[in-house]
């Protein structure tokens, strides 16, 4: 067994290291969807790759790891793991989700749970006296991301989790802007941290994935059951992309972050600009909330440009920043959220949370600073009316 004791190293050396039958340093690509039994249930812990695979088992036992939970598991998008999550509930449940969730959890909520009979509420979770009022019988857990998607909004996880622990409901947390790296929700209270992988974990925009970390056996079981049962999971080879990815993590974040802040800064000081969204600011909304329970504000960052400006005619004049849905790329992307990512969520709602139409979403990549400071200084300037 290796020894370390520092994160970093558990990004690289955590859950299952390399292939014990050959000795290769890389967790193999197991590219089967069966294994073969000795005899009636004698076989060597594998049976049908639904069920469990060697390459998916690394990224699983290494995301457990890294979140500090029981037992994580591997879906083949964010979206199938929020899915598998939410099939915990029943009929007749209600779910709390913050204000400014990914509007595609919104979706599956409205669209197809509501169906089924669970139903969702909107609700400011940065006031937690006013939540705890509205936490009626039915409420069975409360789903949050912070910071949340795309206004940046910090709620106080461990202030979450004491308020659902009291009334014995489930704190759900969708920790993809953050990443383990930056901070780990189930150290703070919550029981069950989500991810759209698909973002920093995997960090090169060359997969679709998701995971799953529970805090307790029972969880874990039950999970576990919904994994197999409804079929969800990664393939092998995105299984080995992401553990490929996981293992540089750490320096990526560093840099993004490192990135975002100054950004964010030549954003603020910009007359051309109206507002900048960035947790990492001493004077955001919740900024003494997120430095308790993250390592730093993030990579994430969203603004509005004053109302002379064309914002058609910024997005097609950026020239290395993509104009994309996703984030958490090693290069930076830009969307508009009210045409894009939230573009399921009706447009009064939208107003009500405060997604304008004006406002823009940076996913804040490693590139040189000085290109990106250059390329939103032209597209801003190519703007102007
Ligand atoms: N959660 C958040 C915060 C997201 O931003 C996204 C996607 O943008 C998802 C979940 C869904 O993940 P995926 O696109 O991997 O299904």
């Amino acid at each position: 067994m290796a020894h370390y004791e520092k994160f970093e190293s558990a990004l690289i050396h955590g859950g299952v290291y390399g292939d014990k039958f050959t000795g290769a340093v890389n967790v193999p690509i197991y590219q089967t969807s069966t294994f073969e039994q000795e005899g009636l249930g004698q076989h060597k812990g594998w049976e049908y790759a639904r069920t469990g695979n060697p390459t998916r088992h690394a990224v699983e036992t290494l995301i457990a790891e890294l979140e500090q939970g029981k037992a994580g598991f591997a879906f083949s998008s964010g979206m199938a793991s929020i899915t598998a999550v939410l099939s915990l509930f029943q009929s007749g449940d209600r779910i709390i989700i913050s204000k400014n969730v990914y509007g595609g959890t919104f979706r599956v909520l409205d669209k197809i749970f509501r169906n089924f009979g669970i139903s969702y509420a909107f609700e400011d979770t940065t006031d937690l006296n006013s939540l705890k009022e509205r936490l009626t019988e039915d409420v069975k857990a409360i789903l949050i991301e912070s910071p949340a998607n795309p206004l940046l909004t910090v709620t106080d996880i461990a202030g979450i989790a004491t308020i659902a622990k009291e009334k014995g409901i489930l704190t759900i947390v969708d920790n993809t802007f953050m990443t383990p790296y930056l901070q780990r929700p189930l150290e703070l209270g919550a029981d069950i941290v989500v991810h759209s992988a698909t973002k920093y974990l995997g960090g090169h925009s060359d997969l679709i994935a998701g995971l799953v970390v529970v805090n307790t056996e029972e969880l874990a079981e039950h999970l576990g059951f919904i994994q197999n049962a409804t079929g969800g999971i990664l393939a092998p080879f995105d299984s080995f992309l992401l553990v490929r990815g996981i293992k540089t993590l750490g320096v990526r974040m560093d840099r993004h972050v490192e990135n975002a802040l100054n950004v964010a800064k030549y954003l603020r000081n910009h007359e051309g600009v109206k507002k900048v969204y960035y947790p990492g600011f001493a004077d955001a909304q919740g900024y003494e909330i997120n430095q308790k329970q993250a390592k730093n504000g993030g990579a994430m960052i969203s603004f509005e440009l004053k109302e002379k400006y064309n914002i058609n005619k910024f997005f097609s004049s950026l020239r290395l920043i993509a104009l994309a849905e996703s984030l958490g790329g090693v290069e930076s992307l830009v969307c508009h959220p009210s045409t894009m990512t939230h573009a399921s969520i009706p447009e009064e709602k939208r107003q009500e949370i405060g997604i304008s139409d004006a406002l823009i979403r940076l996913s804040i990549g490693i590139e040189g600073i000085e290109d990106l400071l250059f390329d939103l200084e032209q597209a801003i300037a190519e703007s102007e009316g």
